[in-house]
């Protein structure tokens, strides 16, 4: 009980510290580059909540944001920048485009990066107000300290499968 409790103490430290100092890769295709440019900017001033330092290689940065429409051909090279990027990570989906494919119903458009990669949260709007941007940061920042961000759970699914491992060899 006194391990437990010490354990799961020492993993809400850890999950906010990581909360507050998330590394971002923007991952920019299109037209919601603009709007992202505009949280980045001094007025909605996107540091006050620990995301604004951009990485721009994958294996420094713990959250990806897909700003913009995802075409076929780009969806091999966005599913290999995520495999890249340290665990455990985060994916934004930024706007309508990168969350459903929004209006481009054809054959070269990808309909969601969910399609690809999972997606922890998904903004609308084409392009989205940076206060909703803002806002779906604050609601990833929940996920990372409730430890329900998708790669926070595989990792904890990943750990538990190891510890019964070694408990059945222990045996
Ligand atoms: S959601 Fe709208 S603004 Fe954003 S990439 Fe798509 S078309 Fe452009």
């Amino acid at each position: 009980m006194g391990l437990e409790f010490h354990t799961s103490r020492l993993a809400d430290a850890v999950a906010w510290g990581r909360k507050y100092s998330l590394f971002q890769y923007p991952f920019v295709t299109a037209c919601c580059g603009m709007e992202f440019m505009s949280t980045m900017a001094p007025k909605y001033d996107l540091a006050r909540f620990g995301a604004e330092f951009p990485r721009f290689s994958p294996r420094q940065a713990d959250l990806l944001i897909i700003v913009g429409t995802i075409v076929e051909k780009q969806a091999p090279v966005l599913r290999r920048i995520w495999e890249q990027m340290t665990e455990p990570k985060w994916v934004i989906a930024f706007g309508v485009c990168a969350s459903t494919g929004g209006f481009y119903q054809n054959y070269t458009s990808v309909p969601g990066a969910d399609q690809i990669i999972p997606v922890d949260v998904y903004i609308p709007g084409c392009p989205p107000r940076p206060e909703q941007v803002l806002d779906a940061l604050v609601l990833l920042q929940e996920r990372i300290q409730d430890h329900k961000g998708f790669s926070q759970v595989r990792l904890k699914a990943e750990h538990d499968k190891i510890i019964s491992a070694n408990k059945l060899v222990r045996r």
